[in-house]
């Protein structure tokens, strides 16, 4: 019964790991999906992905996004992470789709994170800025019919890119979104 988590409570010593109730006092540890934001970027008919310069999927082109800061709607990170990834102010414009994936935990290998994603539709504003050198070797524009044949994430970001050039065939990437905060 070694290497289980230790009660965030009382500190006593896990009889498992999450989800499992404390049996020294009572709290009960959950395991939820974490929330994350992504954003499919247009500018005169090509789609925005950067080539990631971090693990996991070191090398592959990705769809800006990322997992959301505790206060943050997805919308939102997906606005900040299309900033800090590839250097443009983005306007979001509708709502895609949820999907849900497993992400490598480098702290708790073999034990991969789930994710939940959710992605909107945006249009291009200003290049404000490099994009962050730690995350991104390049950003690219790729016309729907001519994207990369390897994604970054691909069990759930192929899913995601055949569903977004459906909707840019259709005409539906602009949608009501209430949620808009
Ligand atoms: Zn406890």
């Amino acid at each position: 019964m070694t290497g289980f988590p230790y009660c965030s409570a009382c500190g006593a010593k896990l009889q498992g790991r999450p989800p499992i109730t404390c049996r020294a006092c009572g709290t009960a540890h959950w395991v939820n999906a974490k929330p994350c934001g992504g954003v499919l970027v247009m500018r005169d008919g090509q789609l925005l992905l950067l080539r990631r310069a971090i693990e996991p999927w070191l090398g592959r082109w990705d769809i800006p996004g990322g997992f959301c800061e505790p206060d943050e709607h997805p919308m939102q990170t997906a606005i900040r992470e299309a900033r800090e990834e590839c250097g443009f102010e983005v306007e979001i414009t509708g709502f895609l789709g949820l999907w849900l994936d497993r992400y490598p935990d480098p702290a708790d290998p073999g034990r991969p994170k789930v994710t939940l994603n959710a992605y909107y539709h945006a249009r291009a504003g200003n290049q404000v800025g490099a994009p962050d050198p730690h995350e991104t070797s390049e950003v690219g524009w790729f016309e729907p019919d001519a994207l990369p044949p390897e994604i970054a994430f691909p069990h759930h970001a192929e899913a995601v890119l055949v569903a977004w050039r459906d909707a840019v065939k259709h005409g539906r990437t602009v949608n009501p979104l209430p949620d808009r905060p």
